[in-house]
């Protein structure tokens, strides 16, 4: 029986033209900037996304951290969204390593931060506050594609108070597929932009940190700092190439498979889809609650993997194909019907 893993679009496994790219990659010492497949990768990801320079790093956590480090020193004040990534799921790695201090700002219903709320959080020139720097988005958020008008307002803000402007774009990719615009649209309101290989991308591992030169290269300090040079990281970067070449279009699959679960899904009892539809690749539902576990279980009995607390998220990625989605929609009806 197939596992449907739809706990994260993290979970694929590299396709065989990723791993036969991996097999012959061109290698050399990263370190030394003599890899010249981790610098095609970087050149690629600049180019998709209208940076100056790109840095291969090996997580979205340490991305941001790097993007965090850069961009702010001790005892300044980055905001972000109070379910953002680089607040609330990266350790508070800002804090402890970085010595800067986040400001959430609650997350409004569109994935937005409302930016009469943020410009109240920036704090005054005075020896009390930490000095506020950077204002960080993220998008997609929870599976929201963040309007374009919209990055162009909060640019306007962070440019008319000193703020640089940083991007969480672990899926930006999927942001701009259901936008239907090129990435560097969206990328190109932002001082800092981090994107992952290792979500729907389908690469094992890897992000990149993409900006202008000078931050690219003071980037490259800090990750040599927290232990992130890679020698012959060719090998990994070989993949990345071929997720930014061959796996951003089909992201729509993705979408569409996502909208077919919600639709699936929004027609049986006791399943109630949150927000109506789709999400991007995500699906987020609830069911009564107490039967989360049991739900988790009767389905994993059925070789489907489902994460979630509260509410349960479906993420669908390159190993969930539409007749997939329909086992699952099937075998959520079959739960439905125990109660
Ligand atoms: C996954 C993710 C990251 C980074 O995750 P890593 O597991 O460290 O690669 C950052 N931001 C968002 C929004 C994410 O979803």
């Amino acid at each position: 029986m197939k596992i449907i893993d739809l706990r994260s679009d993290t979970v694929t496994s590299p396709c065989p033209a990723m791993r036969a790219a991996m097999a012959a990659a061109e290698v050399g010492d990263d370190v030394y900037g003599e890899d010249p497949t981790v610098r095609r990768l970087e050149s690629v990801a600049a180019e998709m996304l209208g940076t100056e320079a790109a840095l291969f790093v090996t997580s979205g956590t340490q991305s941001n951290l790097l993007a965090i480090m850069t961009h702010c020193g001790r005892g300044d004040e980055y905001i972000a969204g109070q379910t953002a990534h680089c607040y609330r799921f990266e350790g508070g790695g800002a804090a402890v390593l970085g010595g800067v201090q986040p400001q959430p700002i609650d997350v409004e219903a569109d994935g937005t931060l409302d930016l009469e709320k943020v410009c109240a959080a920036i704090k005054p020139v005075d020896p009390h506050f930490a000095r506020t720097r950077l204002l960080c988005l993220e998008n997609t958020q929870a599976g929201r594609a963040l309007p374009l008008d919209y990055l162009g307002r909060a640019r306007a803000l962070a440019r008319e108070k000193g703020l640089a402007f940083h991007l969480d774009g672990a899926r930006l990719f999927n942001a701009a597929v259901a936008l239907g615009v090129e990435p560097w649209l969206i990328a190109g309101h932002f001082d800092s932009v981090s994107v992952c290989l290792s979500k729907g991308l389908g690469a094992p591992v890897g992000s990149l940190l993409c900006g202008g030169g000078e931050f690219v290269a003071e980037a490259r300090r800090w990750r040599k700092m927290l232990g992130g040079g890679m020698r012959q990281a060719g090998v990994l970067a070989a993949a990345g190439i071929v997720a930014l070449g061959g796996n951003v279009a089909r992201l729509a699959e993705d979408h569409a498979n996502a909208r077919r679960l919600a639709d699936g899904l929004s027609a049986i009892k006791g399943v109630a889809v949150l927000p109506p539809g789709a999400r991007t690749n995500m699906v987020f539902l609830c069911i009564h609650s107490g039967l989360e576990r049991p739900l988790a279980s009767f389905l994993r009995e059925k070789g489907i993997l489902v994460a979630g607390r509260e509410s349960i998220r479906l993420v669908t990625h390159r190993d969930v194909t539409a007749e997939d989605i329909d086992r699952v929609v099937a075998a959520f009806g079959d739960f439905s019907r125990t109660l």
